[in-house]
């Protein structure tokens, strides 16, 4: 679909339609433009278009759609690909691997992408194997940009939810294999230390504590306002004794919501900068991240930090040398 040079030459991407039907071709077809436009809208990949060759393979599914085993629908589709892999709601993957590489052979690949002909949210993503999105979510570009960091370069998750301080997957006191995230067991040398920005501190300040504190606050609020409304109703309160209550306890949540706007606003300088912030790797506490934001956690701009960036451009120059 586009070809720059040998594939020898060149990082080889092939699409792989899952649950589009003989008459859905077309759409695939533009899917596939799509979702290759994206990657080239956003860097590294956008400065180096020119090492990309893109393929598209399609094999017909019998049904449209995809699996969804919690609402009890089953599609007849080539990849059978599922919802709920490890049981999470959002995960998204296929367990006919030898077929889909079978697929995919149609083409020279250094990496394969699956993309699924629904609308729901969902993805996933594993290293040197391949990376799966449905097309038609809101989500669905910061979804497949996550995913195929994940596939193509071998990055961490840099979430985590505030609750978990420490998690399985990375056991304590050992420093993961990922380029974008630390334990920070020695800050003397941190793995990105070379892209610090000048004068920041390592580990890096930036007011997760004070926003968790709030955060657990609005949680708090929202819990016993659900409380209040459920006791006035059965005391059979009148509706504008109702709303009194349910206004006293927004002005508080809003009150609050003011709060985390101020300390971001503290740290608004840190948002283009390289520290070690805590958090990531589904963990609050102990692991460390290159950013305030990425790709890989959350990202308002939808880019990825200057250590991926880096992780793909170096993965980018292996594939196409
Ligand atoms: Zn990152």
């Amino acid at each position: 679909m586009k070809e720059t040079g040998p594939p020898a030459e060149k990082v080889d991407v092939v699409f792989v339609a899952e649950g589009y039907t003989a008459e859905e071709k077309d759409k695939f077809v533009g899917d596939v433009k799509k979702f290759s436009g994206y990657l080239f809208e956003i860097e590294p990949y956008k400065s180096n278009q020119e090492k990309f060759n893109i393929y598209g393979v399609f094999r017909p599914s019998a049904e449209s759609g995809m699996d969804e085993p919690r609402q009890n629908v089953y599609k007849n589709t080539v990849l059978k690909a599922s919802f709920n892999a490890f049981d999470l709601d959002r995960y998204l993957l296929t367990e006919e691997g030898f077929l889909l590489r079978e697929i995919a052979a149609a083409a020279p690949y250094d990496a394969i992408v699956v993309l699924v002909n629904s609308k729901r949210y969902g993805g996933g993503g594993i290293y040197n194997d391949y990376c799966i999105t449905t097309v038609d979510n809101q989500a669905s570009q910061s979804v497949f940009l996550h995913e195929f960091g994940h596939s193509l370069a071998g990055l961490a998750d840099e979430y985590y939810t505030s609750e978990v301080a420490y998690n399985e997957f990375y056991p304590q006191g050992v420093e993961p294999l990922e380029p974008n995230i630390t334990a920070l067991l020695d800050s003397e040398n941190l793995k990105w230390k070379d892209l610090v920005s000048p004068g920041i501190k390592i580990p890096t300040e930036y007011g997760k504590e004070e926003i968790e504190k709030l955060q657990a606050e609005r949680r708090n609020n929202f819990l016993e306002m659900n409380k209040a409304l459920e006791e006035a109703r059965k005391k059979n309160l009148k509706e504008a004794e109702i709303k009194k209550l349910r206004d006293r306890f927004q002005a508080r949540d809003k009150a609050v919501l003011e709060k985390i706007r101020a300390v971001r606003e503290r740290y608004k300088d840190l948002e283009d900068k390289v520290g070690a912030f805590e958090g990531a790797g589904y963990s609050a506490k102990d692991l460390y991240r290159p950013m305030m934001y990425c790709l890989m956690i959350s990202s308002p701009k939808r880019e990825f930090c200057r250590v991926c960036q880096r992780a793909i451009r170096q993965m980018i120059d292996y594939y196409s040398h």
